[in-house]
């Protein structure tokens, strides 16, 4: 038997939780209209306090209240680790700008350390400063533990340039492409049939006009 107890608070996220972050700036999840219009969920204090509560992030009686500054930094953070995940799905260099922003938040908490509860060995977790350092940390740390130490190759921004919904992908030939089949799939797929039926009616000429990619 252990004497070893779990924090009593062991919060966390989940990699899915931490992109939906992400994805709580975007041009419109399976949107199918052509409208370019950029969908900002975290438009108050209030918002970002409610997503983090509803992710666990929070302690539900911390009182958390946020105020515009709390809101541009979240938004920031969220810029930062936005441009790290889709410089992976880019193969491209990151902007050392984020970088240094995403470093400075997990260097905002410790993940790990042991507790002497009287005789009893538990593991705990050191606490940032403020509520807001500890959610952001927290978020970061699901991500940048999926670049280190899990499938990054896996990391995906939908196909479709009106949506680029962040995902992973969990598929079993790791070839999705589009955040959701029933909308940005198949909205892909109306295009490719539309633009070869125009293809067809107006000749080869205007193939190269029309052809998607
Ligand atoms: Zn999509």
């Amino acid at each position: 038997m252990s004497n070893i107890n779990p924090a009593e608070h062991s919060h966390g996220i989940d990699l899915e939780s931490a992109l939906d972050f992400l994805n709580t700036l975007h041009p419109g999840h399976g949107r199918t209209d052509d409208q370019h219009q950029t969908d900002e969920h975290l438009e108050r204090p209030t918002d970002a306090a409610m997503w983090f509560l509803e992710h666990d992030l929070v302690h539900p009686d911390a009182g958390i209240r946020l105020g515009d500054t709390d809101l541009a930094r979240i938004r920031r953070v969220r810029s930062a680790l936005r441009e790290v995940v889709d410089s992976v799905v880019e193969n491209r260099t990151p902007d050392a700008d984020a970088v240094y922003l995403v470093n400075a938040v997990l260097e905002q908490r410790r993940p790990t350390r042991l507790e002497l509860d009287g005789t009893a060995l538990r593991i705990g977790h050191r606490h940032a400063e403020t509520p807001v350092d500890d959610a952001l940390a927290l978020i970061a740390e699901a991500i940048v533990e999926e670049l280190a130490t899990g499938r990054p190759e896996r990391l995906r921004v939908c196909a479709n340039d009106r949506c680029r919904w962040a995902f992973f992908d969990s598929s079993p030939t790791g070839r999705r492409r589009w955040c959701d089949m029933r909308s940005c799939g198949n909205q892909a797929k109306a295009a490719r049939h539309r633009a070869r039926l125009r293809e067809a009616e107006h000749g080869p000429d205007h193939a190269h006009e029309v052809r998607p990619n």
